[in-house]
């Protein structure tokens, strides 16, 4: 596994639990807005960790944490990924996913050997646009699919999409709320332009205020469980 990064704690990452995140090495998605940059790219000078660092911090860190969120670049892109999963497990850590959603035979069999305690996925866009907000072609019945199997994993999930000026319009939201509702979680997270992006040409566009993204949340939240700007 490649794990280009370990932030030791966080409180914000994995709902109502104390969690670490593990930052994978490598992307399929090449979005302008994204800012792990270095992980996309795989920057020749990331100071990688090995497996066995991190597992020797994770059993440092039993009884202190609850769990681990496993991120990128785009984790489902190891095929290690479930012997991984497993071994956070085999600790007594719970696990989150985060993905793109690209990989929806890996997420099943994720959700189907319950090595998985929750699955964030990003929604970048209205399916016809897709290609727009991630950079590269890509078949959109994979992240449809990967909708489907999320909805009905039994398991804890959220969709959340960051919206960019010149990528989105406010009526794209509603438009995403369509496509993935009803569904349990879909928060709405407002781009930002003030950090080092995979394409610094996002610099110069300003986000929608936030007074516009609530006031489209307001007429799609009826659709889902839990809905906000995040
Ligand atoms: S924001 Fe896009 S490019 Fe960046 S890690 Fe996520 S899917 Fe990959």
């Amino acid at each position: 596994m490649r794990i280009g990064g370990l932030q030791k704690t966080t409180l914000i990452d994995y709902p109502s639990e104390i969690a670490c995140i593990v930052f994978l090495i490598g992307c399929n998605f090449r979005c302008p807005f994204c800012f792990s940059k270095e992980l996309v790219l795989e920057d020749t000078e990331l100071f990688e960790i090995s497996d066995e660092e991190f597992f020797t911090f994770l059993k440092k860190r039993q009884g202190q944490l609850d769990a681990c969120v496993i991120c990128g670049g785009e984790p489902t892109l190891n095929k290690e990924l479930p012997d991984f999963c497993k071994r956070i497990k085999d600790l007594g850590f719970k696990v989150k996913l985060d993905t793109n959603g690209s990989n929806p035979e890996m997420i099943k069999q994720l959700v189907k050997e319950k090595l998985i305690d929750y699955i964030a996925m990003d929604v970048k866009a209205p399916f016809e646009k897709y290609s727009i907000a991630i950079g590269v072609n890509f078949d959109v019945n994979k992240i449809k699919e990967s909708i489907e199997i999320i909805k009905n994993s039994g398991i804890d999930y959220e969709f959340r999409t960051t919206i960019v000026p010149q990528i989105h319009t406010l009526e794209d939201i509603k438009e995403i709320a369509k496509q993935i509702s009803p569904a349990k979680k879909f928060f709405v997270q407002n781009f930002r332009n003030d950090k080092d992006l995979l394409d610094n040409s996002f610099k110069d566009v300003v986000p929608f205020s936030d007074a516009e993204l609530n006031e489209v949340i307001e007429e799609i939240k009826q659709n889902f469980e839990v809905c906000y700007l995040r």
